[in-house]
């Protein structure tokens, strides 16, 4: 186990074999995957486990953030959103920015095959994972199917707008995959559970020695709509707007303070519901909306 910068650590193991990269605390106060990959290295540290083939990188990715306790550094921004060309390109202004380029350089020089970026989400919520490829895309089916969650989504026309850590790698040829392991408050979302998932993804690509678990039973949902935000005072109807929510065509979600109703046309699922007023903006996206595949 070498730290080769900061706080970023490399495990190489006596056979070849596929270069994998785990990230997490992209956002400082995601404790629950910070916990587990901090008890990842300090494991490779200690000889309690050893990488078995190929290498294994560890970022910890926004460690200011997570020194204060905080989703970013003091007057940062998203770190999750300074992976983008247009950002790496320019001269970095804040740690963030700075960080993300480290990160960057770091990841060109190991070249991994599947980068794993461990999150949690702030608001409750089943865990999900997301990737910019299609879900049928067997390279990013193939870690997916190690992550306990129940549900992928794939976001093929990278409407996220490729400003996230895991879309930087799968628009360069590798697996990029953004796991969210659930709520940051559920009692259940614990290192140690995180651990485990970041395990077996390890013994599924064959880094870590041990047969890993399969977890198959899955919704596999591609994104492929948004609405957009057309009027003031957007209000939410009772029981609608949580995110992965499976919603019939004509499922009213809401209404303008004019009266103007806000409708589904079609099956959807609803992704990402700005559900809080300071959130909703007029000519951004209300919500986005996903198929199932
Ligand atoms: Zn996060």
């Amino acid at each position: 186990m070498e730290l080769i910068g900061d706080r970023i650590w490399r495990a190489n193991g006596a056979r070849p074999g596929k270069n994998v990269c785990i990230v997490f605390g992209t956002h400082g106060n995601e404790r629950s995957p910070i916990d587990a990959g901090l008890a990842l290295v300090a494991a490779l540290e200690s000889g309690a486990r050893a990488v078995d083939a190929g290498s294994l990188l560890l970022i910890h990715a926004n460690w200011k953030g997570t020194e204060d306790g905080e989703r970013w550094s003091e007057g940062g921004v998203d770190l999750n959103r300074c992976f983008h060309v247009d950002v790496l390109a320019r001269e970095p202004a804040l740690f963030e920015e700075t960080r993300a380029r480290e990160i960057v350089t770091a990841l060109e020089a190991f070249d991994p095959s599947v980068v794993v970026d461990f999150h949690c989400t702030v608001e409750p919520g089943e865990k999900f994972a997301m990737h910019h490829p299609s879900v049928l895309d067997p390279a990013h089916r193939e870690v997916t199917r190690r992550l306990t969650t129940g549900v992928i989504l794939g976001d093929p026309s990278l409407a996220f707008g490729a400003v996230s850590l895991d879309e930087w790698a799968s628009t360069r040829g590798k697996v990029g995959i953004c796991y969210e392991t659930g709520w940051m408050s559920d009692p259940s979302n614990t290192g140690e559970a995180v651990l485990a998932e970041m395990e077996n993804v390890l013994r599924g690509l064959g880094v870590l020695e041990g047969d890993a678990i399969a977890y198959d039973d899955k919704r596999f949902l591609e994104l492929d709509g948004r609405i957009e935000c057309a009027g003031d005072g957007f209000a939410w109807e009772d029981g609608v707007g949580q995110n992965l929510q499976e919603c019939a065509a004509g499922t009213r979600l809401g209404a303008y303070a004019d009266g103007t109703a806000v409708e589904l046309e079609a099956d959807a699922t609803l992704i990402f519901p700005k559900k809080r007023p300071e959130m909703v903006e007029r000519g951004k996206p209300l919500v986005y909306l996903a198929s199932r595949r």
